[in-house]
């Protein structure tokens, strides 16, 4: 079909599907470039709905990167809401990019961004729905060339069969490399294509490694098998945080964020052991004050976005971070511009950076301890004691503040009942000091998610607590946390499951989430549409057992699925750092101490002088007496009229 064709179809159809702004395109700021006067076609893929898919930076900020080329050009696609699906293969219409129409088999290059593993099956219906073949052993150079990118892709291999090249690492400079080359290899082969693609340091190309496996089911080795494959793929990072991205496009409908994302800081030093982002997003850049001001002002001039967040993850560790919330209070005090500034760690929070960044609409604010008892703090290196909590609480109510919410996990390694006891005496202990303060009027949100051990992390040896452990913790926590002020959400322990066959998955996965696939499993980022049953038939089918992959200890040799995925922190410091929780040993931030995680030689030389300057590790300290004071996370600012 051509873009008229599918124009044709869409005014047809459009007032037959829910929110038909999903499809329509057209939106301020979104850029429609002359088809025929650009070489190059990229199509940008979100594989889950318009209103999830447009609240993403990184699908953005690649959006601008390539739009700014003059020969290469972008458009996006998303996936169909179920009954868009029904009637695109009932009229035979394929996925289509919201710019011109274009089918999305036409463009030259279709980049997917797969954050997370519940995407997975998302994937292979876009393909799919794009009239292309699934497998990449079943396409040619005649078919668009696919890759994938995000952080799921740190492990590639439960979608390898079905990619021909991951990114791997940060993508604002590599996805512009790799349309540059495939435009200049225009015409040919598939194979010559996929040579010069894996010639890009930080591209992964599943087809030039063999895996091998022991009769126990574990890797035995994954070998190069072409002259263009490293022996490890070398995550790529951009040594400087390049130019905020300001020209949102304001989407057509609600979406999931209603807001415009300024990324004021890339990376973490505090060494959580379960936090997969902390590890692979190393080393730490931040943005200069005046950078992130100008792309206010940008953004407020040119989206009319009234609300801004400032992202990182660990705000409170940006080295300038008074200095930017002083720039703010300064500049859009009373002009109802709001800017929320998440992932407030309560160390590093002062009590007159939340004074600044007080909050008129008193909504709350998240603060995530994750664990209650010192040895499970010790255990997971995230140490805030008891008294530091209480503490924050206390200042926070007493700034009017109503409602605090944490976020707890539970089913970390070797965790007792006793452990998770002490999550509801402590939520108990912060209530008891709003009631102090506000009375019957503060509240306290418990949100307890389930750990699920992550590549590249220093738990990734560790088993995942099987479904009657989930259920028990689950059960007490139900059990207490209740009752006037106190709120409880939890995780469906399948949803856990789910992440976990997925997260250390091998190559072998690839099968069993192409026969999920056609038992019809899509949109399992959404509980009411997960099908947990299709999937365990699958990997009956298929004759892989869950219980490899979740409920597994792993020998401290083993070779993993993703070990030719190098992240430059060494697997000796992940092993080293796994082997000190079982002792309870603690690892201080390593702004403070480097433990040289393998960082620092594998990008030193990267760096140019101004560079230097950019990122350095140790990073720059933080200013100390900030870590004097607790003080509470906030989510929000609205600067007082
Ligand atoms: S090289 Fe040192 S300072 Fe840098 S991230 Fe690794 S441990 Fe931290």
């Amino acid at each position: 079909m051509n873009p008229q064709q599918i124009q044709d179809v869409l005014d047809r159809v459009l007032l037959t599907v829910d929110k038909p702004g999903r499809y329509v395109g057209g939106e301020y700021n979104s850029v429609v470039k002359d088809w025929d006067a650009v070489p190059f076609r990229v199509a940008l893929a979100f594989p889950d709905l318009y209103d999830l898919g447009m609240s993403n930076l990184g699908i953005m900020l690649l959006y601008h990167q390539i739009n700014s080329q003059p020969d290469l050009l972008a458009e996006r696609t998303f996936s169909p809401w179920d009954d868009m699906e029904a009637v695109m293969r009932e009229r035979e219409m394929p996925l289509f990019s919201l710019e011109t129409k274009h089918a999305i088999a036409e463009f030259d290059l279709l980049g997917i961004s797969v954050p997370y593993e519940q995407l997975y099956t998302n994937v292979l219906n876009l393909i799919d729905l794009a009239g292309l073949p699934l497998h990449r052993t079943e396409r040619d150079e005649r078919h668009p060339f696919i890759i994938a990118g995000g952080h799921s892709c740190y492990n590639p291999e439960p979608l390898a069969d079905f990619i021909d090249a991951f990114v791997i690492g940060e993508g604002e400079e590599i996805v512009v490399e790799v349309a540059r080359v495939l435009k200049d290899l225009r015409g040919a082969t598939r194979a010559q294509q996929l040579s010069a693609v894996a010639a890009i340091q930080g591209m992964y190309v599943p087809a030039f490694y063999d895996v091998a496996y022991h009769d126990d089911g574990t890797v035995a080795a994954i070998t190069p098998n072409h002259p263009a494959a490293p022996e490890r793929v070398l995550k790529r990072i951009v040594t400087v945080l390049p130019q905020p991205f300001t020209q949102f496009i304001v989407p057509n409908i609600d979406t999931v964020h209603n807001r415009a994302p300024i990324e004021i800081m890339r990376g973490c030093t505090r060494g959580c052991r379960f936090c997969h982002a902390g590890m692979i997003t190393r080393p730490v850049r931040e943005r200069p004050v005046a950078e992130v001001m100008e792309a206010i002002e940008s953004i407020v001039e040119h989206t009319g976005f009234e609300e801004i967040s400032l992202l990182s993850l660990s705000s409170s560790d940006y080295v300038y971070v008074d200095e930017l919330t002083d720039a703010i209070y300064a500049k859009y005090k009373g002009s109802g511009i709001s800017l929320s500034l998440p992932s407030l760690r309560i160390e590093s929070t002062s009590a007159d950076l939340l004074d600044k960044i007080g909050d008129t609409r008193r909504s709350g604010f998240t603060f995530a301890p994750e664990a209650a008892t010192e040895r499970m703090r010790n255990k997971i290196n995230k140490y805030v004691p008891d008294e530091q909590v209480l503490q924050t609480a206390r200042d926070v109510y007493s700034r009017g503040w109503r409602t605090i919410k944490f976020y707890f996990m539970i089913g970390h390694p070797d965790e007792t009942l006793e452990d998770v006891q002490a999550i509801i005496d402590l939520c108990k202990a912060v209530l008891h000091e709003g009631r102090k303060i506000l009375g019957g009027k503060a509240n306290v949100n418990v949100g307890v998610s389930t750990f699920i051990p992550k590549p590249h992390t220093p738990f990734q040896w560790v088993p995942q607590d099987s479904t009657e452990q989930v259920i028990a913790k689950q059960r007490l926590l139900k059990d207490q946390i209740r009752g006037a002020g106190l709120h409880l959400r939890w995780n469906d322990v399948r949803s856990s499951e789910f992440e976990g066959w997925l997260s250390r998955g091998d190559r072998r996965l690839g099968a069993v989430i192409y026969r999920a696939w056609q038992k019809g499993a899509r949109f399992d980022a959404w509980m009411d549409h997960h099908d947990h049953s299709a999937w365990l038939s699958a990997f009956e089918e298929v004759g892989l057992d869950t219980e490899f992959y979740t409920r597994r200890q792993r020998g401290l040799d083993e070779i993993f699925a993703w070990d030719h995925i190098d992240v430059a922190v060494h697997k000796k410091f992940l092993r080293e750092d796994y082997l000190m929780s079982l002792n309870g040993e603690t690892r201080v931030d390593c702004r403070d101490r480097c433990f040289a995680c393998g960082i620092l030689p594998k990008f030193k030389e990267a760096r140019s002088q101004t560079e230097k300057m950019a990122w350095e590790c140790p990073p720059v300290q933080p200013i100390r007496e900030r870590q004097q004071e607790r003080v509470a996370n906030v989510t929000l600012i609205d600067l007082p009229n």
